[in-house]
């Protein structure tokens, strides 16, 4: 049971005190606040854990200062959509740039950061091109412990003040460990705040729990969470959800492909057909990531490349952010250089998401004309 109090409600007015004290009598239930700072106002929730079911709706939606009280008619409490909860936000911002189920973001960028020149090369196709978000890798998880682990903390200050030159607001950055979140603060801190991180979850870490709870309990940082390769969709949007339990409810869950050999040739079985699913059991926007998916630049006798065709069927279905690899110089990336597009193919890429998402748009028009 989730209570949501009325905006104006603060945490040391009788009315909050009152209520707390309610829940406190209340046999065998729990309760935890979660507050939510937005710009004009506090959002407080509060929510009840524990034998829920038999509690009165009405008697707690009667106390002063409780706007309404949503029970929790499905798993991801925090994260999913329940029964009569319409009203309660999908959306997010961070850094200027707001993230929810209707938009779209597009972040190009490195698989891996090589080197200043590539990060300057390709922070300035992002930013003449209108974007103001990209993807750059610091920390690589790599199947091989001989192969390329990133630079790490090393090339963070370069690769935020690169974004600052260019008004690049938000990077996508994976991190495998605590520590890593702490060299980004840090990072950010001593160049001067010039840019703004989404940490990204990797698809071998999904169910790294103790990750998740730390990643969770700071509130700065969106989080993108990637499904894991080879478990449910409900198992990866649990692990969402342990991102939002801890506090952090920024959070964009990401499709990348599900690991069998049964989406050879691809490097993974494309998934983007759960965009409207994710869209529907939770709040959470939804990112694509073409490139991990597909893996490669083949393309197919209509001059399309397989990836640009999966990042059309998942902007067609409704995504809201794509995470997408490019590189200056593909054949001197240090990661995942044979699936990467080119500078000069940015062009055309924004070119074709744009109508794809314009196809998606006209299509929820016409659903909500039949739907009349
Ligand atoms: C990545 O985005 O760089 C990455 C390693 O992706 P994934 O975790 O989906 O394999
Ligand atoms: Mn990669």
């Amino acid at each position: 049971m989730i209570i949501i109090l009325e905006p104006h409600i603060q945490k040391d007015s009788d009315e909050y005190k009152a209520i707390l004290k309610h829940l406190d009598n209340l046999p065998n239930i729990k309760h935890r606040v979660h507050e939510e700072h937005g710009q004009q106002q506090t959002l407080t929730e509060i929510y009840l854990i524990g034998e829920t079911k038999i509690l009165p709706k009405d008697e707690i939606e009667a106390l002063t200062g409780v706007e309404r009280v949503v029970r929790v008619s499905q798993e991801y409490r925090v994260l999913g959509r329940h029964a009569d909860d319409d009203h309660r936000s999908c959306s997010f911002e961070y850094n200027g740039v707001t993230f929810d189920q209707n938009n779209l973001n597009v972040f190009a960028g490195l698989c891996a950061v090589d080197n200043p020149t590539h990060v300057e090369m390709m922070m300035q196709a992002v930013s003449e091109h209108g974007l103001q978000c990209t993807r750059m890798g610091a920390y690589k998880p790599r199947t091989n412990p001989y192969s390329f682990q990133g630079h790490g903390k090393n090339c963070l200050n370069y690769v935020f003040e690169i974004a600052g030159k260019y008004g690049i607001k938000v990077i996508a950055m994976e991190v495998t460990h605590e520590q890593h979140v702490k060299e980004i603060q840090q990072a950010l801190e001593e160049t001067g705040h010039p840019t703004g991180v989404m940490l990204q979850i990797g698809t071998r870490n999904t169910q790294n729990f103790e990750l998740l709870k730390h990643v969770g309990r700071q509130k700065d940082m969106p989080v993108l969470i990637k499904r894991g390769f080879g478990i449910t969709l409900e198992e990866s949007l649990n692990a969402a959800e342990y991102l939002a339990s801890e506090g952090n409810r920024k959070v964009v869950f990401g499709l990348r492909g599900m690991k069998t050999n049964l989406g050879d040739p691809h490097r993974n079985f494309v998934d983007f057909t759960h965009v409207p699913v994710v869209k529907r059991l939770t709040r959470m926007p939804v990112c694509i990531d073409p490139s991990h998916s597909v893996g490669t630049r083949q393309g197919s006798p209509d001059g399309l490349m397989d990836l640009m065709h999966a990042t059309a069927q998942g902007v067609v279905a409704g995504a809201n952010m794509i995470l997408v690899d490019f590189h200056p110089v593909p054949s001197k990336a240090l990661v995942d250089g044979p699936q990467a597009l080119r500078l000069e193919e940015l062009e055309w890429f924004l070119e074709d998401v744009r109508i794809a998402r314009e196809a998606y748009e006209k299509r929820v028009a016409l659903a909500a004309k039949q739907a009349h």
